[in-house]
Parts: C-alpha cells; structure tokens; sequence
C-alpha cells in the first residue's frame, strides 16, 4: 500500500448550473453564492458537457427545456461517459411537468426533480445532501481502485519473487503458494495448496507431528525460525537445498508466513570449494587439511567405540634424487602413480593423503591389533618399491614407514602424527626400506607376532600338530568315560608348545578353520580306534574355538567324518566355552539344535567363568558341565568357590546334565567331589593328555588307591 499515492477528493465540490436563460443563471447564482462549493454556470447543454470534461462536477442542476440539447439530452450524453455516469444530476423546470416527462427525466438519470418556483432552502439541503453522497461516492471509488492497484501490486510482488513463498496455516497445512515455491517443488499451487508443509521436508529430520514440531513451537512463542541447512522433497521426488525463514503473521491469521530460498548453487559452490581445500590437486588424495579433518573425526568417533586404529607415515626413498635429475614433470607423474598404487593396498574405508612434497600417510581405522598396522605397511613399501614405467622411462622408489597406533602412541591428532613422523624418521636412520612402530615395544611384538604367525603356517604345512587324550573317569566306579583331545604344536626348536599360546592366534588369523578339520578327522578317526580298545560307550570330546563355533559349516563337516569313520554320533562330545555362546545367542541356539539333530553331545567348557551361566542354561540344549579348573583347585581353601562348584553340581542333577570336574589334581579334591556327588573328573591327578603309547597300557577301570600314571610326569 505505501507505494500507491491516495488521490484525494477535492474539499470543495463543484456544483454546475445550467440553464440557457440569463437571468434564471443570475437568479440561481444569487442564490447558491454562498455554500461549501463551487459554483460553475454556464448556458447551453455543449458548455455543461465541456465543463464537466474539464472539472470534477459534483452536481448538476439541469435545466430541462434549453434549445439545440435540452436537458434529457444532455444527461443521456452524461450517463454515456463512464467520467459522468455517476454524477448526480437535479432537474429544473419552470413548466409543470407530465407524468411522463418526469419518468423520463429520472430514466435519463435524474436523482431529482425540481420545479421552478422551488425553496431555496430546500433545494440548499438536497445540493449539500446530493454533494455529501457524491462525496462519499467518488471516494469509494477512489478507495476501491487504489485497494485494486495495492492487490494487484501484491500479487505481482509474490507471483515475480524469486523465493519460495507459503503461508502455512496453524494446522501445519499450506494456504497459499507463490509460483516460485511451486516450480521449486515441481508441482503447481494447486498440488501444493492444502498438503501439509512438514511432508516436504526430508531434512533436517523432525518430528511429523506438527504440533511438536520446531515451525510451530516457535510460531506459538510469536517467534520468526530459520533453518539455514534444509531438504525439500519436489513432487518428482527430487530433492532441493533450501534455507527456511518462518515469520508468524499477525494473531488473527493463525498463520506463519515460510519462505523457501534454493541454496542448489550456493552449496553446490560451498561443496566444492569445500572438497578443493581438502584434496591434493596433484593425486587427488587428501592433502594435510583433509587428513587432520579425517583423522579428527575417526578420533571422535573412536573414543566412544574403543576400537584401535593406526597412522602410518609414509616417506618415499629415493624420490628426490628422480626430481632432481628427471625434472618435476616426471616428478609428478611418480607421486601420481605411488598415490594410486598406495591407494589400491588400502581398504575401502582407509584415508590416505599426501600431506607434503614425497610424504603420504594414512589413516588405518578399526585395527583388531597394531601388526595388522605392521602387515599393511609392508604391503605398501612392497608396492612402492618396485621398478616404476613412466613411458619408457624406468626409475627404482623405496618407501620408509612409520607407525604411530592409538591410543598407545598418542590420542589426538597433532600427537598421532608427531610420533608417525618420530617412527618414520628411525625407520629411515636404520636402513630405510622398512617399517617402525613408534614404541619400541611394539615393535617388539609386532616382529614376533608376525613370526609365530609365519611359523603356524609353516606348522599346518608341515603337519607339526599332534592330539594327545585326557582320560575323563567317572569318579564313583574309577571307570573309564572318555578322553578329551587336546592340540600340541611339536615345534621343531621350541619343542611342545601348549594351546594357550598359539590358539589365539589361530584364531585371530582364522587359520583355525585349516586346522580344525584336521582335528576332526584325527579325533574321531583316533575315537575309532580306542572304541575296538574300551568299548562303544567311550566318548570324544573335542574343543571347538568360538570362530569354530560360529562357522554354518561346523554340522556338515563333522557329520561328514562321523560318517566316513562310522562312529556313532553319541560318542563324540563337542565342548563349547561359555563365551562362545553368547557371542550371537540366536545363531548359538540353532548352531545347538543343528549339533544335538546330528546327534552329537554338546558341552559346556570352562562352565562358571562366562558371566549368564545360569540365564541362559534355559536357552540350550546341552549335555554336559565341565567346571573350569580354576574353582576347582580353590575350592578346598576357599568356601566361595566350593560353594560354586556344589553348586555347580546341583543344578547339573536338576537339569540332568552330567557334571565333569577339571583339572582335578590330589585325591582330597577327588574326595570332596565324590563326597559332593560329582559324576566325572578330569586333571592330573589321573592323567595328562596322552599320546598314543601310553593310552595303549591304559586301565577301563581304575583302582583309586593305585593309580597307573600318579608318579609320571605330565606330558602336557
Ligand atoms: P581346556 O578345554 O580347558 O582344556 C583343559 C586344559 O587343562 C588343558 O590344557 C589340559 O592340559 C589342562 N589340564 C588338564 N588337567 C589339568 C590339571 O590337573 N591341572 C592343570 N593345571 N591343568 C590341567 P591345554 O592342553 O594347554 O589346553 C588349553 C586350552 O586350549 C584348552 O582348555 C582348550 O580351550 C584349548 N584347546 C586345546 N586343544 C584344543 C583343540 O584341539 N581345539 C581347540 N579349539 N582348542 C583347544
Ligand atoms: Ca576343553
Ligand atoms: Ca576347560
């Protein structure tokens, strides 16, 4: 509205009388001088109608009877002109009028008659009431032109914005949508008119209950809200960028006023200008503020998961002296290729960055052990340092890598890459070519982790493993259970080496699904054996690690060697720690029910040190508790763990499994566990695991007091 200018009605009115006589013109003159108007007279219809083109008349008094255009003629002509339709016209005659000729006066639009000689006090009230209505008239139509003007401005102001612009009612629904907003969603006004605003927006993500929506909380305090980083879904189902200004409009429209700005450009601009900051134009890696920014995040992200990770600071061998002599074209080729060639060594998930001339590191995430850090950089000084081809030309590069692990190294950024670099450096200074963790320790660790691994895999080769069996008795009788196989690695300098050092590793590399197989195969074919030697009741039982466990083929591959062997499947007893169970409680549950289909005993191993025993005991089907070792060679000092095992022992009789207690090493810790009424021991006190020559001279029935191997020594 501020930019139409109100055209204001004169103050003063112009009151035009016409009559062709002279002296009724003096006469009227006489006695209309005085009034709140202006008084025009003139005598002949032609001078009226040219008056009233040029002056804004109020009011006409009209003669009727005027040669040449009498005054019918004269108002037929006025109500012609659309500036003169309105204008309210008097009649004066001198003559008494017909009936006729005043039905016809009004007809030309007369809004009275008045018949000479008239009041002149009355016709003074019909002019000032006739000037007053005309008054009132032209301003409304003034007033109503200039709110057409003020509509018709408004509109061309929303229908030209080139912002998105809604209004949306209290109810969250859209009222009003200008052209912009409809393009912007790619559908028409109409489309968007009455749907619900919140159905638009796929970010930020917000509730789509309007009611607690932001835009309407905020609408409610009265208060404008702005989104700057928004997502509009369009009608095609794109998406569009936009930032949102929401402005509540006044109390009585229950409406806030939204508009929509298309950030596409600006982000677009801000995407790129961002990612151009942070990659090396060269390689296109990351360069120093791209790995900083990689690295923090991985940091933030790490403290709340517990996972390790590494840096690696890669310095290339060699390079500079190529610079140098082939020029910086051939240069830059090279860092081209070792950036792709490091690239390709690196998982998907890794970061890599040349953060300076010949100096690249990465940024290895969720390591299980800092020698995977070790392993990859070998890998990646193997790759670099090869022969390189650049069209025809052939140079010879060398990597040296440093090897900074979180959180033993440091545990911030500056830290990470300080000590990298400190790695990097002493790789260098003995003899480049290789890699060097920051802490000596590590380095320590690393080295002879990677070599026992190497050496496990030479020992599978080479068939270095052997099984020796522990006898399991059955504590009341002395009679023989079964043997329980246990893995010996026959190393050929270190000697025996027992399962507890390489197992892990076994598993940790999964080497153990090579091994287990064999395991297998040697138990039940050795099963077989003593089955001729003890009778068809003797039971294997055989260890199967949590990587074993969790493997789908475990029931296919021991039903395939039962089945080669012909062994009866209730023979053989599969043990299974309490920890590998709950790693997936419902792939354990039907890994169970596969087991006991094939018909298989399943054992709990180690039973009391998981943490649920006794929750999920309801869960699986089992056969067997073996009680770890550990409360057993407590329980005679101390009353907890004696408790435990009576326990143990108890809820094994109500559940009916069998109880087997391990590592059972003097005749009192028999005692108590015959005195405590436990079925079956394992442990020293019998036997070690034996090797084949010894289960030869072994009893099926022992004699308590004259035990066959009590004063041997252990060969486990
Ligand atoms: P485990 O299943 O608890 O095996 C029992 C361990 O207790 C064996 O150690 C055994 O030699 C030892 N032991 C038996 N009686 C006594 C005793 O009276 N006193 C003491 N102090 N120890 C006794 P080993 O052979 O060193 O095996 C250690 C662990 O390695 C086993 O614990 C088992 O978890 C794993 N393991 C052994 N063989 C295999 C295998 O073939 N496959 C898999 N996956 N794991 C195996
Ligand atoms: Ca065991
Ligand atoms: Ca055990």
């Amino acid at each position: 509205m501020a930019h139409v200018q109100l055209k204001s009605v004169p103050s003063t009115q112009i009151l035009l009388v016409v009559d062709d006589r002279q002296e009724n013109l003096v006469a009227m003159q006489a006695l209309l001088e005085e009034g709140d108007w202006q008084l025009r007279c003139v005598d002949s219809g032609e001078s009226a109608l040219q008056c009233m083109l040029e002056e804004d008349v109020g009011l006409v008094l009209l003669d009727v009877q005027m040669p040449h255009m009498d005054g019918f003629e004269v108002a037929r002509l006025m109500r012609g002109n659309p500036r003169t339709r309105y204008t309210p016209i008097i009649f004066v005659s001198a003559i008494a009028q017909t009936q006729d000729s005043v039905i016809k006066g009004y007809a030309t639009g007369a809004v009275d008659f008045m018949l000479k000689p008239f009041d002149s006090s009355v016709l003074r009230h019909k002019i000032h009431a006739l000037l007053e209505h005309e008054r009132n008239r032209s301003e409304l139509l003034q007033l109503t032109q200039q709110l057409d003007t003020a509509r018709a401005f408004n509109a061309s102001v929303l229908d030209n914005a080139a912002e998105g612009i809604m209004v949306v009612g209290e109810d969250g629904r859209i009222n009003f949508a200008n052209p912009a907003m409809a393009r912007m969603l790619e559908g028409s006004i109409s489309d968007l008119e009455g749907s619900e605003m919140l159905s638009y927006l796929v970010s930020p993500q917000v509730t789509s209950d309007w009611r607690l929506s932001e835009f309407y909380l905020q609408w409610r305090r009265g208060e404008a809200y702005r989104l700057h980083d928004a997502n509009l879904r369009t009608l095609n189902g794109g998406q569009v960028p936009v930032a949102l200004s929401c402005s509540p409009l006044p109390r009585l429209q229950h409406a806030m006023v939204v508009m929509a700005l298309d950030m596409s450009v600006v982000r677009h601009l801000h995407q790129q200008l961002e990612s151009q900051a942070i990659t090396d134009a060269l390689t296109g890696l990351l360069n120093r503020r791209g790995f900083y920014q990689a690295l923090e995040s991985a940091l933030s992200r790490i403290e709340r998961s517990g996972q390790r990770m590494a840096v690696l600071y890669l310095d290339l061998d060699g390079f500079k002296r190529i610079n140098d002599s082939l020029g910086h074209d051939v240069g830059d080729r090279l860092l081209k290729l070792v950036g792709e060639q490091l690239k390709a060594s690196l998982r998907p998930y890794d970061s890599l960055a040349r953060i300076g001339g010949d100096e690249f590191t990465a940024l290895l995430d969720s390591l299980e052990h800092p020698e995977d850090a070790a392993r990859i950089a070998e890998k990646l000084i193997e790759q670099v340092s090869v022969r390189h081809n650049l069209d025809g030309i052939e140079v010879t590069l060398g990597a040296s890598v440093g090897i900074a692990c979180f959180p033993e190294c440091g545990q911030t950024v500056e830290g990470l890459l300080r000590a990298a670099d400190m790695a990097m450096y002493e790789a260098k200074r003995t003899g480049r070519q290789q890699y060097r963790f920051f802490s000596q320790e590590m380095n320590g660790r690393a080295r002879s982790r990677l070599m026992l691994e190497e050496s496990l895999r030479n020992a599978i080769e080479n068939d270095d493993f052997v099984l020796v069996y522990q006898p399991q008795i059955y504590l009341e009788s002395g009679r023989l259970r079964g043997f329980e196989a246990l893995l010996r690695w026959q190393h050929r300098v270190a000697g025996t080496v027992a399962p507890g050092v390489f197992i892990p590793l076994l598993e940790e590399t999964r080497l153990i699904n090579r091994l287990g197989g064999w395991i297998f195969k040697a138990g039940i074919e050795k099963c077989q054996q003593l089955s001729q030697q003890f009778g068809n009741e003797l039971v294997l039982s055989l260890n199967v690690s949590p990587v074993q466990f969790g493997m789908p083929q475990l029931v296919d591959d021991l039903r395939r060697v039962l089945e080669e062997h012909q062994l009866n499947p209730r023979q053989l007893e599969v043990e299974v720690t309490e920890s590998a169970l709950m790693q997936d409680l419902e792939t354990s549950q039907e890994q169970l029910r596969q087991l006991r289909k094939l018909g298989v005993r399943i054992a709990i191993d180690d039973f009391g040190t998981g943490y649920s025993s006794l929750a999920y005991l309801r869960h699986f089907e089992l056969d067997t508790l073996k009680i770890d070792r550990l409360f057993i060679s407590n329980m005679l000092d101390s009353p907890r763990d004696a408790a435990v095992v009576s326990t143990i022992i108890d809820l094994g009789r109500n559940l009916g499994l069998e109880v087997i207690a391990e590592g059972v090493e003097t005749m009192a810790q028999r005692d108590w566990l015959a005195a405590h009424n436990c079925a079956i021991m394992q442990g020293f006190l019998v036997a070690p695991g034996l090797n084949a020559e010894h289960i030869k001279t072994f009893p099926a029935q022992l004699d308590w007091h004259n035990l066959p191997l009590r004063n041997e020594k252990p060969a486990g």
